[in-house]
């Protein structure tokens, strides 16, 4: 098979398409050889290398470098050099390229083909040895690491020492015969430690810089991150070679990263920044702080004063405006571009679809379709619903009262509160014991990403808006603020000083990642209100799901926020919730601990306008819009108090012996309360209680009806059942009671009852329940419990266990498990739904909420799905993606 790939001046093997064989890099650079973009030419060794690599035990495919020979000849004939050659040696980069951008996961290394020899050559070619020294101590350097193994510390030790001679500040102070000897030195420096020196043959740098780059795929940190991310082990990498371009080669070259519209708030701008006299990832390592690309991006009081691109190379800076244009049109998307000047002239090294903030993808998908560049069906498929709830998250009040410790810039938007910690082992740490963090660093790497992930918050002290601190944060959605260079931050003794505060681990700052500020302790947050593009993206949506959308809800509070957010009825109203407070919960315990049904029906009747005025004022919020009700669900002995003094205090108030409640509550104790007396086994012991419900809710809808004029037609519904004659024997009671609410009252209202299906036998007999229900609510909660005999309670003791063994993909309750609850959901519907053709389906469960378990739910052709309400808008959207 073909294994490289070539490309280059206008022409290319392989196009944009082929991500998966030549990587996200090596297809984008086909891609812009073929459309005219300046990028220099190379070679793309495709995945398949990189399967063979690890099939083989980690080595290279037989031929392969042969061919890799044959590709560089030619190459070096198009450029006027050669590979291996002294007198115009062709350099290489070789750079990794998964199918999906794992950003600085994998290895690079640049300058492959330098040795002692052709470093003279690029010096006396360039008139510049002082660049061909700095080209040749970063090849030693990151080869030494990358490829022998040789640790970081012991070159950066050596840096320290020739700068400390030198008296400069960093390496970019050293003059030429400084870096020679710093060469001389790291060549040492490899030998000792490696144990044999730095190869001076091209070629075998070479294969072992491939070598490298594809063991990196397999490195604990890549591994960390698929996971983190869903991108799975294979195809593997492709590696790109290409010809190397300088930015470190004189005032007239630079390297830099652009974003073609602003990434975190989405306007349409060129963003980016970029530094001078700097090679390949000197601006996504963080290591420096760069310079903005044009002088209106937003910079803090932090930011070094210096020239924009666009001042410094007027000519240069247009020509690459022009080209992110081209780029932006041509994928119809946003960007992220890198770039390198040489000597003035301008190359394009990558580009890849930009990751940008929640807020950017909305704003930027609703003007692409106001530009005309996608239609209102590609807008809605672009924006992933899961990130509408960072839309969502708070951010700090602009009203509120704050002390700022220190300035940044806003890398990533939102806030959020927590204890400093100052390493990526200690957020952990802290997050597996439930506590919130800021992850403090001088700024993050590739090794950081567990613990950013662990952390509410990063705050890097160096670093710009593309540092690698800054894009990850905004691919997870979290706050972060980068380049907060004003802090003094010592990580071994565990301080942050700065602003007049002087902070240890431990202590709470917030992060205000919108306003790229550090603040004392935690500070007022508020809610922010949808966007206009919010609201016109989600109406698009609307026009094209099937599938409706209702909201979890029993307070008012929550029903008005789904209302809000869009909900087009209740699909769970959780009548417990509504009973656990103040005289309500006195009352219901009263029900519990009474001696008798006459004395459990005394309290009842007490309990019945409280419950009434509840489901008027639901109904009345709701509009006429479905509301399905659910009777009391949970064992009796949530209702009663836990600990001892609890136990005192609620006897007390209810001038009972604390004995006897302490009697009661014993008694109610269950082995496996969640299989225990619960759901409509409690409406079979009590049914006076369901009576009591039914009457509320009856005689509610005719109170909210009669005053709002909208009619209401009340969904009751039934939990737990398993056996029809259960439900049966409940809607018996409900149906005598709405007989006895109509002849009160005058009026007949309509009214449903349905059952929750959230056991298998009930799934597997839902022909014969649906001739007594007329719609079903599948609690996905309780049947994924039930099938798969996992507590959903206990379960994080041990599913975490099961995704990391990779034994599950996906916890069975964040997302249906498709095979086996998934399968039990569509034999139900089948089944339900041949006896009962217009019988209303329905979920309820957490995964109501789940983009991927609401394409389940289009698949099977449920009617709705129903989530919590802060869910909504996401279900809207997944909704209307999955019926695309
Ligand atoms: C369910 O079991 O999925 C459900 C919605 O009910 P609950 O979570 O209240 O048990
Ligand atoms: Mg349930």
């Amino acid at each position: 098979t073909k294994l490289i790939y070539a490309f280059g001046r206008g022409r290319a093997e392989g196009d944009a398409r082929q991500t998966a064989l030549l990587g996200g890099k090596g297809a984008a650079l086909a891609e812009m050889s073929r459309i005219g973009l300046p990028v220099p030419p190379g070679l793309t060794l495709t995945s398949d290398v990189c399967r063979q690599f690890y099939e083989g035990g980690h080595v290279l495919p037989a031929g392969l470098m042969g061919q890799v020979k044959a590709g560089l000849a030619t190459l070096g004939a198009q450029t006027g050099q050669r590979f291996a050659g002294t007198t115009a040696p062709l350099l290489l980069s070789v750079r990794s390229g998964a199918a999906r951008s794992m950003p600085g996961m994998l290895d690079t290394v640049l300058n492959i083909g330098l040795n002692d020899e052709t470093v003279v050559a690029l010096g006396a070619n360039s008139g510049d040895p002082r660049f061909a020294f700095d080209s040749y101590r970063r090849l030693l350097q990151r080869y030494g690491d990358t490829v022998m193994g040789v640790d970081q510390g012991v070159f950066e030790e050596i840096v320290r020492e020739a700068c400390h001679d030198a008296g400069v500040e960093s390496e970019a102070g050293l003059a030429a015969s400084a870096l020679k000897s710093l060469v001389a030195r790291f060549k040492a420096a490899i030998e000792a430690e490696a144990g044999m020196p730095f190869p001076q043959d091209a070629h075998t740098q070479l294969s072992g810089a491939i070598s490298a780059v594809l063991s990196s795929w397999m490195s604990s940190r890549a591994i960390a991150y698929r996971r983190l991310n869903d991108i799975p082990e294979m195809p593997g990498t492709a590696v790109t070679l290409q010809a190397m371009v300088f930015g470190n080669r004189g005032r007239h070259s630079a390297t830099g990263v652009a974003f073609t519209r602003d990434p975190s708030t989405g306007e349409r701008r060129l963003y980016g920044e970029y530094l001078p006299g700097a090679q390949g990832e000197d601006v996504v390592a963080g290591t420096h702080t760069p310079l903005a690309l044009t002088d209106a991006a937003p910079s803090s009081a932090e930011r070094p004063a210096g020239r924009s691109l666009a001042r410094a190379m007027p000519e240069t800076f247009k020509a690459f405006a022009a080209a992110c244009d081209r780029l932006e049109r041509h994928y119809r998307d946003v960007q992220e571009v890198e770039f390198t000047i040489e000597e003035g002239r301008l190359w394009i090294l990558q580009t890849r679809r930009a990751k940008r903030t929640a807020q950017a993808g909305l704003r930027i998908a609703v003007e692409m379709v106001d530009e005309g560049l996608i239609n209102e069906r590609e807008a809605v498929s672009r924006v992933d619903p899961a990130s509408l709830e960072h839309l969502l998250h708070p951010m700090v009040d602009p009203n509120g009262a704050v002390d700022v410790v220190a300035a940044g810039l806003p890398a990533s938007p939102g806030a959020a509160a927590g204890e400093i910690v100052f390493t990526s082992e200690e957020a952990m740490a802290r997050a597996a014991k439930g506590i919130a963090t800021v992850l403090v660093r001088p700024e993050t790497s590739p090794d950081d990403i567990r613990g950013m992930n662990a952390a509410e918050a990063i705050l890097t002290t160096r670093g710009g808006m593309t540092s690698h601190a800054a894009v990850i944060a905004r691919g997870m959605g979290k706050p972060c603020v980068t380049g907060a260079a004003s802090l003094r931050l010592d990580v071994e003794a565990g301080r942050l000083t700065g602003g007049g505060f002087d902070l240890k681990a431990g202590d709470i700052v917030t992060l205000d990642g919108s306003g790229g500020r550090v603040l004392a302790g935690t500070v007022e947050m508020i809610k922010p209100e949808p966007s206009g593009a919010f609201a016109r993206l989600l109406g698009w949506a609307d026009t094209i799901r099937r599938l409706r959308v209702r909201g979890n809800a029993e307070t008012p509070a929550d029903a008005r926020a789904a209302h809000r957010f869009g909900a087009e009825g209740i699909g769970l109203c959780r009548t417990e919730h509504m009973v656990f407070e103040g005289e309500r919960a006195r009352l219901m315990r009263e029900v519990i601990l009474a001696p008798d049904e006459a004395g459990r029906r005394a309290s009842l009747a007490e309990l019945l306008p409280l419950q009434r005025a509840d489901f008027v004022e639901l109904f009345e919020i709701m509009q006429g819009q479905p509301v399905t009700i659910r009777l009391l669900d949970p064992p009796l002995h949530e209702f009663l108090p836990g600990s001892e003094e609890e136990i005192t205090e609620v006897a007390r108030g209810m001038r009972v012996p604390a004995e006897r409640l302490r009697r009661r509550i014993a008694e109610l104790g269950e082995s496996n309360p969640m299989l225990g007396h619960r759901g409509c086994r409690l409406a079979i012991s009590y049914p006076e209680i369901a009576e009591m419900q039914a009457q509320a809710i009856l005689e509610a809808a005719t109170e909210a009806a009669a005053r709002t004029g909208a009619p209401v037609v009340p969904e009751i519904m039934v939990p737990l059942v398993s056996l029809r004659r259960e439900l049966d024997f409940v809607k018996a009671r409900v149906d005598a009671v709405a007989e006895a609410v109509a002849v009160q009252t005058g009026i007949r209202v309509e009214y449903l009852v349905g059952t929750m299906i959230e056991l298998p036998r009930a799934a597997l007999r839902a022909d014969a329940i649906a001739e007594t229900a007329e719609f079903f609510s599948f609690g996905t909660n309780d049947l994924t419990q039930t099938t798969l005999g996992i507590s959903r309670d206990d379960s994080a003791a041990f599913l975490p266990d099961y995704l990391r063994e990779g034994i599950i993909e996906r916890d069975p309750f964040v997302t249906i498990d498709v095979d086996g609850v998934g399968d039990l959901m569509r034999m139900a519907s089948e089944r339900g739904r041949a006896v009962r053709p217009e019988l209303r389906l329905g979920i309820s469960g957490e995964h109501g909420g789940d983009p991927a378990s609401i394409r389940f739910c289009e698949e099977i052709g449920l009617d709705y799905v129903s989530c919590s309400p802060y869910r909504v808008p996401i279900a809207r959207l997944a909704a209307a993606q999955s019926a695309i």
